[in-house]
Order: C-alpha cells, then sequence, then structure tokens
C-alpha cells in the first residue's frame, strides 16, 4: 500500500506522517516512512542541490529534472522494493509536488512534467494521498516558525506568496481531477482533529 502526504509548505503534513507511522508502529503493521525529495542516499544529496538558497543560479528546468532524478532513484531503490516486501509506504511528497510547484507553481507546461516523472517513477502510482491544504498565509507563519526566523528556509520556501498561491491552487485542482484517489484535509483545524481524519480514512480504506 502506497499512501503519500502532500500540501503546501507549513501545511503540517510531516508532522501528521509522524503520527501516522508511530500509529501504524504500535498496531505493528510494517511500514516504512519517507520523503521526497530525498530518501536514499543519492536523492538526499539532490535535495541539497534544489533546497539550497545559495543557489539562485539553478535553472526552472534543472530543478524540475532534479526532483524527478531525486524520485527515480527513491521508487527503484526504496519504495518497489518496500511494496514488494508488502509494507505501507508512507511518502511525505510525490508526484502531485511535482505537478505543483514545477508545474502550477512555475508555471512549466503541465503534460511535459507529467511524463518527465512518470518516467523517472516507472509509473508507480499512490494508492491513497492525504492532501493537507492551509491558506499560504497559515503556510508561511507556521514555517517561520518552524524555521525559528526566515533566514532558515529553504529556496523554495522563500519564494514570493503569489508563487506559494499557485502551488495551492495546483493541488486543489489535482484534488479536484482525482478525488478518488485524493483525500481532502482542512489543515487549518488542530492538529489532533486533522490526525483523526487521517487515521479515519486510512483505516476505512485499509480494511476494504
Ligand atoms: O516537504 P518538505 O517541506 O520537506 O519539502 C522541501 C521543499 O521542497 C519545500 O520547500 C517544498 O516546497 C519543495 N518542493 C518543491 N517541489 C517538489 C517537492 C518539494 O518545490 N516537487
Amino acid at each position: 500500500l502506497f499512501i503519500t502526504f502532500e500540501g503546501p509548505d507549513g501545511s503540517g503534513k510531516s508532522t501528521q506522517i509522524k503520527k501516522m507511522a508511530n500509529l501504524l508502529e504500535t498496531k505493528r503493521l510494517p511500514y516504512i516512512l519517507t520523503r521526497e525529495p530525498g530518501g536514499t542516499r543519492i536523492s538526499d544529496k539532490i535535495r541539497e542541490i534544489i533546497l539550497d538558497p545559495e543557489h539562485n543560479e539553478l535553472t526552472e528546468e534543472t530543478e524540475i529534472l532534479l526532483y524527478a532524478s531525486s524520485r527515480a532513484q527513491h521508487v527503484q531503490e526504496k519504495i518497489i522494493p518496500a511494496l514488494n516486501n508488502g509494507k505501507i509506504v508512507l511518502c511525505d511528497r510525490f508526484m502531485d509536488a511535482s505537478i505543483a510547484y514545477q508545474g502550477y507553481g512555475l508555471g512549466k507546461d503541465l503534460q511535459t512534467i507529467k511524463s518527465i516523472n512518470q518516467f523517472a517513477s516507472q509509473g508507480l502510482e499512490p494508492d491513497r494521498t492525504y492532501f493537507i491544504d492551509v491558506t499560504p498565509e497559515t503556510g508561511r507563519k507556521r514555517m517561520v516558525k518552524r524555521a525559528g526566523g526566515s533566514h532558515d528556509l529553504d529556496r523554495i520556501e522563500l519564494r514570493e506568496k503569489s508563487y506559494h498561491q499557485r502551488v495551492r491552487e495546483g493541488f486543489m485542482t489535482i484534488y479536484h481531477e482525482n478525488s478518488n484517489r485524493i483525500c481532502y484535509i482542512d489543515g487549518e483545524k488542530d492538529l489532533n482533529q486533522v490526525f483523526d481524519t487521517i487515521v479515519n480514512d486510512f483505516f476505512a480504506y485499509y480494511s476494504h
């Protein structure tokens, strides 16, 4: 079972995915917790290149291909083997993030982004996705709080508000186009309420 968590920066998805991992642990369900960009040694190196705020000469095309490279390594080295071993894979971001951030955010051709990433992920798609939605205002506040000040934000987080607005709207569109797979979660709500919604949906999905 391949489960992904998506949403704008500061939506709280990393907190929720960790709570989910803890719950699976206590229920003794076999799982792995992983994230993108990253998840393997090579992908983590690529992550550093992408997110370093000093890499301002990095072109948009390079950014797209680096995310895809990071994913290609991650899928082949980590996700597919875990799925083959019957594990639940909890993944913090996946393909939807590329469509939202590089497609809608940067305004790049969506079909191109999709085909590059389908190649990278060998056609692998999540079974279920939690889209945790927050406004760019809430997201920014939480990001700054987490980073202990705006000086510690990554290269993408530092982009202007209109970029983050386009990303959020992108996620919304992706959700509407894939409402069978994607479960919408209101991330403005209290952390425990958000978690309950995810857990209820997950076990309903898991048991059928
Ligand atoms: O999920 P997390 O906050 O760890 O993501 C790291 C950074 O990478 C974030 O700033 C996120 O917006 C960015 N990102 C991106 N495009 C993706 C995936 C992540 O710009 N496809």
